[in-house]
């Protein structure tokens, strides 16, 4: 996700679709013109008709990329230094991080909901009351739900992924300490460009990580709905 894109990231999410029947999320650059036609095949694990194939992300996750890219391109990047000039400055709003925890929560809290479903742990939303933070949902609710502590999971997904989620993991950690710095200390009103950049091109690899992480962890409880394939995939 950068700025002058051809397609907005909004529009990217709709190209993520989860099979109703077998809960495999697929991409499908296709529905916008790019590649062959593959929306129209049956699932390819559960052999599902296309009508099966629904949208995986929610509107809400839409409007949250749509604030990030916005904060992002309304760069301060000029400052006034008397009536008749303005000197060049390098700053981002405060507001690219803000945005980009929320959509980290949304994304994380959807996949535990999932997750829970999917293994019939009962009482997700008290749980996830009770586990407010983001640090108590990633190291105590993810391996409650998932079976299996967060960073062994990404070790399973990481051979076969296009991004390295644990830089991933280590930018995301330096971005809650400046999100932490801002709504906790009242100050760091401004990013710089490195964490400005950091932040918004998280964006697609946050999204393979949940893609990733759904397909390995939810899916496989939906092909046969036995409790076996869950265990399988650990
Ligand atoms: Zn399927």
């Amino acid at each position: 996700m950068v700025a002058n894109t051809d397609m907005n990231a909004g529009m990217k999410l709709s190209l993520w679709l989860r099979c109703q029947h077998c809960h495999l999320i697929t991409y499908h650059p296709e529905r916008f013109g790019n590649g062959p036609d593959n929306i129209q095949q049956n699932c390819s694990v559960c052999d599902a008709d296309p009508t099966q194939k629904v949208m995986y992300f929610e509107h809400s996750l839409s409007v949250t990329l749509q604030f990030i890219q916005r904060a992002y391109e309304s760069k301060q990047n000029l400052v006034s230094i008397d009536t008749f000039s303005a000197q060049a400055t390098d700053k981002y709003p405060v507001s690219i991080v803000i945005f980009f925890a929320i959509l980290q929560d949304l994304l994380l809290d959807r996949l535990l909901r999932d997750l829970a479903e999917a293994r019939g742990i009962p009482k997700v939303n008290q749980l996830l009351a009770e586990h407010p933070l983001y640090a108590q949902k990633k190291k105590s609710l993810f391996p409650r739900c998932a079976g299996i502590d967060w960073d062994i999971a990404l070790s399973k997904i990481q051979p076969n992924a296009k991004y390295d989620f644990f830089r991933l993991d280590q930018t995301l950690q330096q971005l809650t300490s400046l999100r932490q710095r801002f709504i906790y200390l009242g100050f760091g009103w401004h990013l710089s460009h490195k964490e400005a950049t950091d932040c918004i091109n998280s964006v697609e690899p946050l999204i393979n990580l949940h893609v990733l992480l759904h397909n390995r962890y939810v899916h496989p409880c939906y092909l046969k709905t036995t409790r076996r394939n869950c265990q399988q995939n650990k």
